[in-house]
This record gives structure tokens, sequence and C-alpha cells, in this order.
């Protein structure tokens, strides 16, 4: 069994994304790229999650600044402020974090963000272009991170079985079709899926995204099988600890390669979203070339 160190090769994809920075716009006397994050209201996880991005964003030479907005905000005060960052030249990415008081409406607001500056990869038109192959679109992050993740390892797609327990538009709809566009056969599964382990014993590769702690069991893979396990808990039996939707120490004896939590896909999803905001910089040059 091998580990897939997403922390060791988001450090290396960072670390690429540095001398990027620096050669391709700095050296050239343009500024850093810049992302702006909104969040609305005092969930505790959102400030963790939007601290550990603006520290990311430092460490790689991207400047970030954080906008907040109090819980009880209008929905016109929300698109007002998106509509002044989607005009301000200054600001290269724009990430609205989830998730957001029951009152907003999550896909309205998304929808709203300028294509070329939505580095989360939500919007219609990038989740559109992803669709058609179009590769001018935003990627988004946690999907991307995890094709990436698997390409660094030379795990070859192609006839690929995968099957992903997730059917959300942050997960699993548009990681199928990044795994489709690889050539892998994909399946995906949800909560109405009448016998997921029967599928999931067939796989080649399991991706799991449910947010229950020990939802895949080693009984529900076959041997050799790769599992990626995005899912993030907190394990109420060990003083909170984070930990994912697999019941690692018995699975990974299983597996053939296999992803930890903390370790695996978290680090790639924030590794993808400082890359996106790069190209989205490199993007908005060539742009105005043109
Ligand atoms: P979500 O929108 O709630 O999606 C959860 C998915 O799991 C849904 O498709 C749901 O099916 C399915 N599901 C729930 N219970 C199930 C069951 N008993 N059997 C089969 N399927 C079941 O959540 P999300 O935003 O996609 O996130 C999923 C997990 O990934 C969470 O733990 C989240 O914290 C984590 N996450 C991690 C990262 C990262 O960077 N590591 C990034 C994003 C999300 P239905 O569609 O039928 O309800």
């Amino acid at each position: 069994m091998e580990i897939l160190n997403g922390t060791q090769t988001a450090l290396n994809i960072k670390e690429s994304l540095t001398k990027d920075i620096e050669e391709n716009l700095i050296k050239k006397g343009l500024p850093s790229p810049k992302l702006c994050v909104i969040i609305i209201g005092s969930n505790p996880a959102s400030e963790i999650y939007v601290a550990g991005k603006v520290k990311a964003c430092s460490k790689v030479g991207i400047q970030s600044e954080v906008y907040r907005l109090p819980e009880n905000v209008k929905e016109s005060e929300v698109i007002d402020v998106i509509n002044k960052l989607n005009r301000d030249k200054t600001i290269n990415g724009i990430l609205l974090q989830m998730p957001l008081p029951p009152h907003l409406n999550e896909q309205k607001l998304i929808n709203l963000i300028s294509s070329n500056k939505d580095v989360d990869g939500l919007t219609q038109t990038n989740l559109g272009k992803l669709m058609q192959q179009d590769e001018s679109g935003l990627l988004s992050c946690t999907p991307f991170g995890i094709v990436k993740l698997l390409k660094s390892y030379n795990i070859d797609l192609k006839g690929k079985d995968v099957v992903i327990i997730n059917r959300s538009l942050l997960v699993g709809k548009p990681l199928a079709l990044m795994l489709l566009n690889e050539n892998a056969t994909v399946t995906i599964c949800h909560s109405k899926t009448k016998d997921i382990a029967e599928k999931t014993k067939k796989a080649d590769i399991v991706i799991v995204a449910v947010g229950k702690k020990n939802f895949l069991t080693k009984d529900m893979i076959k041997d050799d099988a790769i599992v990626i396990d995005v899912g993030i808990n907190r394990d109420t039996n060990d003083n909170k600890k984070i930990c994912g939707d697999v019941d690692f120490e018995n699975v990974s004896k299983k597996t053939s390669y296999i992803t930890p939590v903390p370790g695996g896909v978290g680090p790639m999803t924030i590794a993808m979203l400082l890359r996106n905001t790069y190209i989205a910089t490199i993007s908005s040059y060539k742009t105005k070339e043109e």
C-alpha cells in the first residue's frame, strides 16, 4: 500500500507556482495575483478554511483580501459586493466561502461572479466549459486536485472503473466529468443508490465524499483498489480530530494507493485554488493583449 501524499504533492505544486509568479509577473514589473474571499456570517469552520487559504496565498506570493459581511446581510448587498469586485481590475480571483446563511441563494450568487475570476470553478460558465472540454475554463478545485494527485503518482485513468460516492456540484458532478475526460468509466452513487457496495467492490478506484466517518469499509472494496477519501469529519470519540469517510486502518491494508485525512485531498484543493488564481491573473493579461 502506498500513501497518496497530498501535502507533499501540494508543496511541489506551490513551489513551482511561486517560481511562475516570480518569473512571469514580478520580474516583468506586474503586480502579484490578488484573491478576494467573501465570508458571510461567523461559521467557525469557514473561519478556519479562510485562514488556511489566506496563509497559503501569502506563501506563494499571492495577495489576499477578506471581505466580511454580517450573517443577516441582504442579498442585494452581497450582489453589490460581487459586482464591485468583478469590476475591480486589481482583483484576479473571487471566492464566496460556503456555506452561506440559509436566506441566501448560493447558486444564484456564485453565478454572478465573473467567470474569469471564478477561482472555485463553480459558475455555470466554467462548469459548462468543463462539460464541453473547453480548456479555457477554470476547473473546480477539489475535483481538479484529486485528478492532479492521481496523475502525480502516474496512475493511468484510461479505461479504469471509477465509483464516486457523491453527486454534489462541488465534488461529484465536476469530478465525474474530469474523469470521463481522462477516459475513465465513471459511476456516480448517492443516498438513493440501491447497493453501493456491489458497485464499489468492482471498482478500480473508489472516491468517497459523503461526510460520514467510517462510511467506506474494507468489505466494500476489491484487493488493490485505489481509494480517495474526500470527507472531512470531526471525530467525536477522539478529541474532535479531523478524519475522513474511510475506515483507514482496515481499508488501507487492501488498497494499492490511498489518501490519508488529513494530508490527502485537502491540501490539493488549496493548491488548485492558488493555481486557479495564478491562471486567472495570467489570462487577464492575455485578454488585454488580444
Ligand atoms: P454534500 O453536498 O452534502 O454531498 C454529500 C453527498 O453524499 C451527496 O451526494 C449525498 O447524496 C451523499 N450521501 C450522503 N449520505 C449518503 C449515504 N448514506 N449513502 C450514499 N451517499 C450518501 O457535501 P459536499 O459539499 O459534496 O462534501 C462532501 C464531503 O466532502 C464533506 O465531508 C465535505 O466536508 C468534504 N469536502 C472536502 C473537501 C476537501 O478539500 N477535502 C472539499 C469539499 C468537500 P444525495 O445527493 O442523495 O444527498
